[in-house]
């Protein structure tokens, strides 16, 4: 693979106002270039200033040496830096004229346009970072809650690459033994303990890939829906949520007058929460179409909050409702719970629950509310974070978050399984060299080893131009 060193440059900031932006400076020509655009009030050159420091001063225009706006430029010599090459970060205001004069300032004076990721790809193909490390950047950039920037940034601290590497080296060690014993048959272990060590990595990457349902929910997180008939409280249970959340991550477009849809964070996932319109039969034609794309929704979340009214107690309607909903993830909110004696509600829960443990195969949670109080919400929310959660393994390990990832872990426990039958059988031990080394190669592509320059292409195209 071809290792660029040529000049690159970019705002690494976002563009739009700001306290402060910064346009980084990487390559082989990093502090000539810094040099002429640049000049610190200390008057000592950009080249002549130790590593690591930063330095107040003019950021001009190369040739006219016009003042463009005063900032600080930080040095990084290599191999000391974020790329492994020499870098430069001149911050100055951050506003969108500033910074594009003193980037294409930076391009006159010989850097060029750096590509969407391409400080990360060069931090990557110099050894900085390797490939899931450099794709957890992207995620911690992105990150929408606090527990998927922990996940991110234990990838990115190498947890998950560790884990790979040493399953690497396993499989390497295998191979060489298998080899060994195709030269010196008379010196080498039964092949009981091939196929012991080829079970033991098998079951090491079914534990990883047990961690990627967990891990793409704190990435991406899910769609939730708040369903139920007019009036029930869905609305008001929604706002609910959204205050006991406190925090609303980010306003999702396309909001229409009939889906109120927002982003929650429940327990550190991220949860689109739509409240739909009723979704009963209706006569009306206009309702009649938010009904449909409520019923729309349903069958595309994740999970249904089935909201239901304690007053109106559990109709036949309502059990054919719940019905409808057999194959989904979904949780019983029976709302409005303080408008019926305590005992009444109990009663009615109890009633419900009875029936879905006759009716549905899968395990239902019912929860009482009274929304406009907040009443029952935080049990709603241990509901929901344990009902996404079902089935996920708690891991204080690596985490797979990344499809990427899973498919090649995938990929690398299928050769594995083939390996394992050939090792039980008669075959020549070194046919099950074949399989290895295509688990190998799978387990390559996760942090890089073995990887095409298309796969890594791909990866950074992703990645915004500055990071
Ligand atoms: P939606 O049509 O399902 O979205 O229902 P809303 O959230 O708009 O609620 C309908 C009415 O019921 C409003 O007047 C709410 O204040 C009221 N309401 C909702 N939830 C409760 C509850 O738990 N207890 C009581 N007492 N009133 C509620």
């Amino acid at each position: 693979m071809s290792h660029p060193d040529d000049t690159i440059a970019a705002i690494a900031t976002p563009i739009g106002e700001g306290g402060i932006g910064i346009v980084r400076i990487s390559g082989r020509d990093s502090l000539t270039v810094a040099g002429e655009i640049f000049r610190p009030i200390s008057g000592v050159p950009v080249h002549g200033l130790p590593t690591h420091t930063a330095h107040y001063g003019f950021a001009l225009d190369p040739i006219t040496e016009e003042s463009i706006d005063d900032g600080v430029v930080t040095l990084f010599r290599r191999p000391r830096s974020y790329t492994g090459e020499d870098s430069v970060e001149i911050s100055c205001h951050g506003g969108i004229v500033p910074l594009r004069r003193v980037l294409e300032s930076a391009l006159r004076a010989g850097a060029r346009l750096a590509e969407p990721g391409e400080f990360t790809k060069r931090a990557f193909l110099n050894g900085r970072l390797d490939l899931a490390q450099a794709e957890a950047v992207l995620d911690i950039i992105r990150a929408r809650t606090d527990e998927a920037l922990r996940v991110a940034r234990r990838q990115f601290e190498g947890v998950l690459s560790t884990r790979i590497r040493m399953l690497r080296e396993r499989l390497l060690g295998i191979m060489a033994h298998i080899e060994a014993s195709v030269d010196f048959p008379e010196d080498v272990d039964e092949p009981q303990s091939i196929a012991e060590t080829i079970q033991d990595s098998i079951s090491h990457i079914a534990a990883l890939l047990e961690t990627a349902g967990r891990g793409k929910i704190y990435r991406e997180g899910i769609q939730a829906v708040i369903a139920g008939g007019t009036n029930v409280g869905k609305s008001s249970l929604l706002n609910a949520l959204l205050r006991e959340s406190r925090a609303i991550v980010t306003p999702i477009p396309g909001t229409t007058r009939d889906l109120i849809e927002e982003s929650i964070n429940i327990r550190g996932i991220p949860v689109r929460t739509i409240d739909t319109a009723g979704v009963r039969e209706t006569q009306d034609e206009i309702e009649r179409i938010g009904v449909d794309r409520a019923r729309r929704t349903v069958e595309e979340a994740d999970l249904v909050l089935a909201v239901l009214d304690v007053e109106q107690g559990f109709t036949l309607e309502d059990r054919r409702w719940l019905s409808s909903l057999a194959d989904k993830k979904f949780i019983v909110v029976l709302n409005k719970s303080d408008l019926v004696r305590e005992s009444e509600a109990e009663e009615l829960a109890k009633q419900v629950r009875a029936w879905l443990e006759e009716n549905i195969p899968l395990d239902v949670g019912v929860i009482k509310t009274a929304a406009p109080s907040n009443e029952g919400i935080v049990e709603l929310e241990d509901a929901i974070a344990e009902k996404i959660l079902a089935g996920g393994i708690s891991s204080d390990g690596a985490m797979v978050s990344n499809v990427r990832h899973r498919h090649a872990l995938e990929e690398a426990c299928s050769s594995l399984e083939r390996a394992l039958e050939t090792a039980k059988s008669e075959k020549p031990p070194d046919l099950v060299t074949i399989d290895l080394k295509a688990a190998l190669d799978a387990l390559g592509g996760i942090t890089g080893e073995m990887v095409s320059e298309d796969v890594i292409d791909r990866i950074f195209s992703e990645f915004c131009i500055g990071k």
